[in-house]
């Protein structure tokens, strides 16, 4: 943490300063002695060396250096945890307090965040309450170094949230200050007070405005902080915000939460409810009175006047019934894609029932085959909307959660790829989190806003019927409107037309006057029409994707996916938990995986709006290029080949023998024969006739392919727990 202060954070900085600069020198310290001796050993983690050093009687794991600290110490601020279990072993003093800020290793380690050193040390009884000579705990500690899966593990172990440091200041304040979002919304989640006030009268909404965090400010008055709380100075976080020219951070969260500058709650005209059904009603009304305008009047003013009733239903949803200050905010939210979706489909049907078919009899097949495609699609439209995506189930209670954060942690691999911190759950393989949503979607594709919901394991299927009835629908519907037009005898004279405002207009005139005839047919027609190009895009990338069994979301970011070749959570930076980098961009992202293909959230550009409505953003982000060529080299577990992998997608996961709501590993020995293995030991269950125990192993019973995918990675329930810890990599 390198603050660049405020005046009204001097006080703050400068311990930190102070904490910075102790613990770097502390790292930095190469002693002058000898090489064999204990404390080296223990920074570098030399295993041999120190097994060697206390066999021999030469060193014992309580000696102290010069500075009176402990070679735990050396080897828990440089995450060498191997060295620490060693010396933990070998009977050291596991809350030993050292150094000039008379702090204990866990305090060291929780500085630099190694998460895996502090669950070694909590194991072996270390205290996170002990306070340093500043005032510091372990949760205060761990909140300075900004790694998210150490606090979250912190946070569930027995630490009051609300501790203070020597300036009355809680780990909230910090998280705030530093402009962690992620920290402040975790701290919040545990129960952090955002009303405390610490010694100078400030509250963590006046943190929060230093760094001029707008996430980070949103959520804390989301949470109940005080906009009018004031410090001893008698500032409001407003007043500071001012005076530390963040105001544009402070307005935008307050706009952004849908509040006034006063903090009370802006509301529509009308009840939540009654909100979203007229948004999802609206654009039918409009795209009547749309037609209307084009068929009636001369096609040049006609276009101008249906852009601009465009633009006014645009204005009526944002503004008057959102009651938002900008265009694009928040209409995600809200159905109005969905409803433009099915107002286009209604103003489709009516003209086809209104004109074509009474007109062009001689086309049934094309008919039959229309009416076909418009059924489907509304109906698998109306599925993609209303079906639950496939959310991923959260433990049911306090004492789950911690076992699995427990568990995760011995397994050396609790972070943001299989652990949530905004669900606080278990992260199935392919899910992701949705923030439009709030909740993991199992198998995610993207979050569409045509349906108004997230594409996942359990809508994709009538996500992709319904695309395909759209582009095959809109087809047969211009086939049928252009044989309408072929079937009209065709008004040669040209006077006829002269009386028409045909002399202005850009078609041929035989053209023109076939236009003429009904021009309501025509603007629907190329309405429908313009909506192909996307939509036939959207199909063939689908289809593709399904073939070589991956996801949209895959696709896009194929080097983060560890089980597809990626590095996944065997670096460092998974050792580390996930470190976020406020210094970079600050802090504008919650989603600790950052936000997958379809928010992009960095350069969130209006064009980036519409390319990614159009769904064409996959292909302008330049991830998609790389992602593409690596998925013909990376190998996919989960790729069964064209033909099945086309039978798992229509069937589930079934071919897989996967439930993806509950998939958590890629079994050892690999789908296939982890579904036979399982199949064998059904049989023999049922031959055992023990009606009991097929309830946990029967189709469904969710926890027999857990078991049995954990058992085939040779770590049962049982097995997970500290007994065969091997974390994945100590560098
Ligand atoms: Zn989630
Ligand atoms: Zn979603």
């Amino acid at each position: 943490m390198q603050p660049a202060p405020p005046t009204s954070t001097a006080a703050v900085s400068q311990d930190n300063a102070t904490a910075d600069l102790s613990f770097t020198q502390a790292l930095n310290q190469t002693t002058p002695e000898e090489d064999t001796n204990i404390f080296v050993a223990s920074q570098r983690g030399d295993v041999a060396t120190i097994r060697s050093l206390l066999d021999s009687g030469r060193a014992r794991a309580t000696d102290r250096d010069a500075q009176n600290i402990t070679p735990l110490h050396w080897a828990a601020i440089n995450a060498q945890l191997p060295a620490c279990r060693l010396l933990l072993d070998a009977g050291a003093d596991v809350d030993a307090l050292g150094g000039d800020l008379v702090a204990t290793p866990m305090q060291w380690a929780a500085r630099g965040g190694y998460l895996y050193v502090i669950q070694l040390l909590i194991a072996h009884g270390a205290d996170p309450t002990i306070a340093d000579s500043q005032g510091y705990n372990s949760l205060h500690l761990v909140t300075h170094s900004s790694s998210i899966m150490p606090l979250l593990y912190l946070l569930h172990q027995p630490v009051n949230v609300d501790s203070r440091d020597a300036q009355g200041h809680t780990a909230l304040m910090w998280a705030a200050y530093q402009g962690d979002a992620l920290s402040v919304d975790l701290l919040l989640r545990h129960g952090a007070s955002p009303t405390v006030q610490d010694d100078a009268g400030l509250t963590p909404l006046h943190w929060a405005v230093v760094r001029g965090n707008r996430v980070a400010i949103r959520r804390l008055i989301e949470k109940g902080a005080v906009l009018s709380a004031k410090d001893a100075e008698g500032r409001t976080p407003r007043d500071m915000a001012v005076e530390l020219k963040s105001l544009g951070a402070w307005k935008r969260a307050l706009e952004e939460g849908g509040w006034d500058d006063e903090g009370n709650k802006r509301r529509g005209p009308m009840s939540e409810r009654n909100t979203r059904f007229a948004i999802f009603v609206l654009p039918t009304l409009v795209f009547g009175v749309v037609f209307t305008t084009l068929a009636g009047l001369p096609w040049y003013t006609g276009i101008l006047l249906a852009i601009a009733e465009f633009f006014g239903m645009h204005h009526i949803v944002t503004r008057v019934l959102l009651n938002k200050t900008s265009y694009t905010d928040s209409v995600n939210t809200t159905p109005y894609f969905a409803g433009i979706i099915a107002g286009s489909m209604v103003w489709v049907c009516y003209s086809w029932v209104t004109r074509l078919v009474g007109q062009t009899q001689s086309h049934a097949l094309a008919h039959l085959l229309f009416a076909l495609c418009v059924g489907l699609c509304a109906y698998n439209f109306f599925r993609a909307v209303t079906l639950d995506a496939g959310t991923c189930p959260r433990p049911g209670s306090d004492a789950e959660l911690k076992s699995i954060i427990e568990d995760l942690a011995s397994e050396g691999r609790l972070n943001g790829q299989t652990f949530c911190i905004q669900c606080m759950a278990r992260k199935p393989l392919r899910s992701k989190h949705c923030r439009i949503c709030d909740k993991c979607v199992a198998r995610s594709d993207h979050h569409c806003p045509w349906v108004w919901n997230c594409v996942g394991a359990n809508n994709h299927r009538q996500f992709v019927i319904f695309v395909l009835t759209l582009v095959f629908g809109i087809i047969f519907f211009d086939y049928l409107t252009y044989a309408y037009f072929s079937a009209i005898p065709i008004p040669i004279p040209p006077e006829a037309s002269e009386s028409t405002e045909s002399s202005s207009c850009p078609l041929p005139s035989s053209l023109c006057a076939v236009t003429a005839h009904d021009p309501f047919l025509v603007s629907v027609a190329a309405w429908a029409t313009l909506q192909l190009s996307w939509t036939f895009v959207l199909l063939a990338s689908q289809l593709w994707q399904i073939a070589r069994q991956m996801t949209t979301l895959e696709v896009s970011n194929l080097g983060r996916y560890g089980f597809m070749g990626g590095r996944g959570g065997a670096s460092l930076h998974g050792q580390m938990g996930h470190r976020h980098q406020h210094a970079t961009t600050p802090g504008d992202e919650l989603d600790p995986t950052a936000s997958g293909a379809a928010a992009g959230a960095h350069t969130h550009t209006s064009s980036g709006f519409l390319m990614n409505l159009l769904g064409f953003d996959r292909f302008t982000k330049g991830r998609a290029a790389s992602g593409l060529a690596r998925a013909s080299k990376a190998s996919n577990p989960f790729d069964l080949g064209l033909v099945r992998n086309c039978q798992d997608f229509w069937t589930k996961g079934k071919e897989l023998g996967v439930e993806y709501e509950r998939l958590y590993d890629v079994p050892m020995e690999g789908f296939e024969e982890a579904k036979k293995r399982r199949e064998r030991e059904e049989e023999m269950e049922g031959e055992g006739g023990a009606g009991g125990v097929g309830t946990s192993t029967r189709k469904g019973g969710k926890k027999g392919i857990l078991e049995s995918l954990a058992m085939s990675m040779g770590m049962g329930r049982a097995g997970s727990s500290r007994g065969g810890y091997e974390p994945i990599s100590q560098v």
